[in-house]
């Protein structure tokens, strides 16, 4: 094992100082197996970025929380996100694995991701306290010059939110997965949000299928833009034929639960 610095600050202006020198340590169960590749660890568990808060109508999750203390939060969390933390990993890892580390490093099967990505969630990253949109944020995340650390993630409650995998077992990472919500809006018009994932490296949004539902509920074109979207995303775990069908199926049948 080749020796690395570690460095445990007490503030997020320190941290920012040594991000100079490596990365940032959270629950470090995606960090540790590859720690020969990095000079140095910041250990973020000094931060105080374990705290969940309800702000009006946000919820601010800190980067730190772990996807176990999401699990049991009933009080604050909506129930799909809930069980979305939990599918994402086995009660040992949800124990140590944080939120922000899950954001970071997810790959297009995570249903936490697929799940917040619905939800319109909002990211902080410093320096800078930049306010980020989850899409941003993993787009700009997988470019080799990120550098930053997630303080928060920010989430507003959708007037309806579901999830829904096809998985080879129950407890196992999707093949496919949808969720979808309605966000709430200005009171004009219904602002929709699908995500598609199960493949590649982050789950996507079926933008076309969006407009489809929020101009005029139309469930087949939604489903079909979701069919397309997946129509070459075949590898080793699924065929590309069936997961664009599988796709078209758990859109349409969530369109139909949202529309009503
Ligand atoms: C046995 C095992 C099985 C696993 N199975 C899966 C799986 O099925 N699917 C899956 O997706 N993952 C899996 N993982 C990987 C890992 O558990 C998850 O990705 C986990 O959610 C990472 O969270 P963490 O807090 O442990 O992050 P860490 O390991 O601490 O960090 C992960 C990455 O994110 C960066 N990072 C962490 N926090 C921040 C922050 N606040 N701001 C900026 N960057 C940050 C780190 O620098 C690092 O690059 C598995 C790991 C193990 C050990």
């Amino acid at each position: 094992m080749c020796p690395f610095e570690y460095h445990r600050p007490k503030t997020v202006a320190k941290a920012l100082e040594l991000l100079d020198r490596g990365v940032p340590l959270a629950g470090g169960t995606e960090l540790t197996p590859r720690r020969d590749q990095v000079p140095a660890v910041i250990d973020l568990q000094d931060l105080g970025l374990d705290t969940m808060e309800s702000r009006d109508d946000v919820i601010a999750i800190g980067a730190a929380v772990k996807l176990q203390t999401m699990v049991e939060n009933e009080e604050q969390l909506p129930s799909t996100l809930r069980e979305a933390c939990r599918s994402e990993a086995s009660l040992n890892l949800r124990n140590m694995a944080t939120l922000g580390g899950t954001v970071m490093s997810a790959d297009g099967r995570s249903p936490v991701v697929t799940v917040l990505l619905a939800m319109d969630a909002i990211a902080i990253l410093e320096p800078g306290s930049e306010t980020l949109s989850l899409e941003e944020l993993l787009d700009r995340r997988d470019r080799d010059d990120f550098h930053g650390l997630i303080t928060e993630i920010r989430l507003k409650l959708p007037g309806f939110l579901r999830y829904e995998q096809v998985s080879r077992a129950p407890a196992d990472r999707p093949l496919v997965c949808v969720a979808m919500a309605r966000l709430p809006g200005d009171g004009t018009k219904k602002g929709y949000r699908v995500v598609l994932g199960g493949f590649g490296s982050s789950p996507i949004r079926i933008k076309k299928a969006e407009t489809y539902l929020s101009e005029g509920e139309d469930i087949n074109t939604a489903a079909e833009a979701a069919r397309r979207a997946y129509a070459t995303a075949g590898d080793v775990w699924a065929s590309d034929e069936y997961r664009a069908h599988s796709a078209s199926v758990l859109v349409r049948r969530l369109a139909m639960e949202i529309t009503g």
